[in-house]
Formats: structure tokens, sequence, C-alpha cells
């Protein structure tokens, strides 16, 4: 009998005993290949032993100052190294302990920072359909996802959703990317101007969609398409790249690769690397100005803001990361992935999408190639992929969406920057097995 729950309440789960590399290993002995970085967010894989001592140096020194009395040199030395390699214009970070925190600091800081410029009659927050932004009630709210969002809809503020960037089912044949990434601007000015445009506090979106869809990456000009609507309109650009940021995609930040600048980046998984729960929000420095020259303060907040033990952690990761030309790393390796993964199930008569930038690949799983049919949401193809994989060692993050109302089945890899080929090759061949074993087993 187990007292602690997850998610899951009717599938006990191995218990994870130790871990090194990209192997975690359960109580009975049998190892598990980390292609997932559990859900994006092992960066430099387990048990690094310059992360772990700094998290020991700290926790020596100082392992606790609340942020009422206290800044830490382990807090101002993380973000001046954020800072040093944040998109232009950011200068101050706000740092919290996840993802859902990042966002839900995100979505109060854009709120208020109207209301300290004078525009307290912004209250609309657009989202995209198939984003996840966070399970508290406010990054529920904006996330559109929706099987996460439907019980708890009562509860959440009203958040309009917009179309994702999703080429592979909504580029029509006779589109070009950049059209079609012209055709979701318009529609998402289009609905701009029906809450009417000074109305409207901000847009959250995930530059590459993580959670929801598996890795899917913008068409060519769509962000900056955005970017420009955020401009016309005086609104503020709120990229999540909690799944995304950190060099998951091959560059330091995913919204790097289209151009633009964001108002507000929420970051966290690669931040710790998992070794300890910490997140942030990075801000434009005009912002950070509203709220100094107007009310002094923002007001959220929570006990464990800017924990030393997790700055630590974080500082170490990064700096890791930076010695080692680990974002780099995430490129060449993601598009060895991506050609391994391409060379298993180009051809695959289930698999609809092969898509992904850097050491984010995802995989998306169909009935009919042809028609892009997606199963019926009661095969639950991702999970059996899941828990195929499992059986063979092999961590993937799996999840179904919804398409049009039905579900899709879609596999994420994002395993470490560290990863080697053999491993590649490791994971492409039992997750292959997998697929097939899950299909099999679906009745196909
Ligand atoms: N935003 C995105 C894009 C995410 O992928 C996630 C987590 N999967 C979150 C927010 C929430 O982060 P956390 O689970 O750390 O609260």
């Amino acid at each position: 009998m187990t007292h602690v729950f997850h998610r899951q309440l009717r599938h006990p789960l191995p218990e994870a005993v130790s871990a090194r590399g990209l192997t975690i290993t359960d109580r009975d002995g049998k190892t598990y290949l980390d292609a997932s970085g559990g859900a994006a967010v092992s960066c430099l894989g387990h048990g690094h032993p310059e992360v772990l001592a700094a998290m020991r140096e700290q926790m020596d020194s100082l392992d606790y100052a609340h942020t009422s009395f206290f800044t830490t040199r382990v807090a101002e030395t993380l973000a001046d190294t954020l800072i040093a390699s944040a998109p232009k214009g950011m200068s101050q970070v706000y740092l919290v302990s996840g993802g859902s925190e990042a966002m839900e600091a995100a979505l109060k800081m854009a709120r208020q920072y109207f209301v300290e410029i004078g525009q307290p009659q912004r209250r609309h927050f657009i989202a995209r359909r198939q984003s996840y932004h966070g399970n508290t009630l406010g990054a529920l709210a904006v996330g559109g996802n929706a099987w996460r969002r439907a019980q708890f809809a009562p509860l959440l503020m009203d958040v309009t959703h917009v179309a994702p960037c999703y080429a592979y089912r909504d580029q029509r044949p006779d589109e070009t990317p950049e059209a079609y990434g012209q055709r979701l601007v318009s529609e998402l000015e289009a609905e701009i101007l029906r809450l009417g445009g000074d109305t409207v506090i901000g847009i959250c979106a995930e530059p590459v969609v993580g959670a929801t869809l598996g890795a899917v990456p913008p068409v060519p000009g769509y962000f900056k398409g955005v970017r420009a609507l955020c401009d016309r309109y005086g609104i503020l650009l709120i990229a999540d790249e909690v799944m995304c940021g950190m060099g998951r995609t091959g560059s330091l930040h995913a919204i790097d690769q289209e151009g633009i600048v964001p108002d507000l980046m929420a970051i966290a998984k690669g931040l710790g690397g998992g070794y300890q729960p910490i997140g942030a929000v990075l801000v434009q420095g005009r912002i950070y100005e509203a709220f100094t020259q107007g009310s002094g303060q923002f007001m959220h907040g929570h006990t464990y803001l800017g924990h030393p033990v997790a700055c630590a952690a974080a500082l170490a990761v990064q700096r890791v990361l930076q010695r080692d030309g680990l974002v780099e790393a995430s490129r060449v390796q993601g598009a060895a992935l991506a050609q391994r993964l391409q060379a298993a199930f180009g051809h695959h008569p289930h698999v609809g999408d092969l898509r992904g930038r850097g050491l984010f690949q995802g995989v998306e799983f169909v009935q009919h190639k042809e028609d892009k049919r997606p199963f019926a949401p009661g095969a639950k193809v991702h999970a059996r992929v899941r828990d195929e994989a499992l059986a063979r060692g092999l961590m993937v993050y799996a999840m179904g969406g919804t398409i049009d109302g039905q579900q899709g089945d879609h596999v994420l890899l994002a395993p470490p920057f560290t990863v080697q080929d053999a491993d590649l090759d490791n994971i492409v061949m039992r997750l292959a097995d997998a697929v097939d074993a899950a299909i099999t087993g679906a009745g196909r």
C-alpha cells in the first residue's frame, strides 16, 4: 500500500532508486534510458558532479533566506547570467519554483503593468488551442488543451483561444507556409478586434509547442506577424519557453530562431535541469520600469522565490551548458536524432508526421497516413507506445491532444544534450519496437 499519489491512480509506478547520465534505475535493478529528459527537463543528464557540488556548497553556506528580507549573491549571479544571454531589452528576472508559477507570475505581471501605466481596462488574454501553460488555475485558463481544462472550466478566467500554428494538420494544400502563417495572424487580428484592441493584455504562446502536440515548430514569419500585431495594439507577447527553452531547440531560447523579442518570457525545466525546482520570468526593462516608477511593488510572491539551493543548481547547470557547448550539441544531436527518426518512421504506415527542432522531436501517429485520420481516442495509442517503451526500458513523453474534437497521439523525445550517437541508435531502435507492439496491440 502506497500513501503517495500521482496522476495515475490505478497503475503502480516503478520505484526509482538511482540515476546517472541518461539512465534511471528502479528498485528491481531495471534500467531506463531517459529519452524524454523526464518531461524535457534533464538537459545535462542525471548526477552531474559539478551541479551536485554547487548545491552542497550552497547548502553549507546559506540554505534559505526569505526574499521579503534578503537578496542573495547566488540569485543575483544567476539573474546576471540569464540576462547576459536574454533576448534584447530584457533586463530583469523574477525567480520562481517551476513552469506553472512562472506563467502565473507572467500573467499577473502583464495585468499589473497595464494598471501601472494607466490602462486598467485591459483585461483579456488571448492564447492558442493545443497549448499547455501549466496546471494552476491561471495557467490552465490560458492553456488550450481541452481535456486538461474540461472539468475545471467553470473555475477558469475567460480566455479566448485561436488556432495554433500546426502546419501538418492545418496548412492547406494550396498554401505556402508563409501564407498559412499570415492567415493565422489575420485570424488573431480579427480576435483582437472583436475583443477591442485596447482591452487585450497579452498573447501567450509556446514558440515550439511541447506537451500537447509533441514539438511543433511555427512556420516562417508567423511569430513576426504576431509580434507586429502586439506592437500595433499595444499588447504584450508572453513567450512560454518552459519546455522549449534553455537550449532544447538548439538555440538558447526557442524564440531566437523567429527573429523577434517577447515582452515576457517564462522559463523553467531546463533552467535547473531537474536538479532543483526552479523557473523564472525574464522581463523587458520598460515593463520593470513601469513598476519602479509606479506603485513600486509587484503584487505577487511565493515562499520559495529565488531559493538559494535552486539558484545554485541552475547557475551550475547553465555554466556547464555554456562551457561545454551543449546548446550547440542539442542542435547537432537533434539533427542526428531527426535523421534516425526519418529512417525508422519516414515510411511507417501509422506515422503521420515527424517534426521538431534540436533535441525536441515529436512523432505523430495516425490510423491512415493518407487522410491523416487519428486513431480513435479509446485506442489510447500514445499511452500504449509509452507503456511498451517503458517495458523496453525507454522513457518517452506521450500525450493525446485533441484534434477537431478527436484524440491525436504523439510522443515527444527530449533526451539530455549529452546524448551520444550510440544512445540515439538505441532510443530509435527501442521506440520502433515499442510502436509496432503498441499498434499491433491496439488491433491494427
Ligand atoms: N508551460 C509549458 C510550455 C510546459 O510544458 C509546462 C510543463 N509541461 C508548464 C508550463 C508547467 O510547468 P510545471 O509543470 O513546472 O509547473
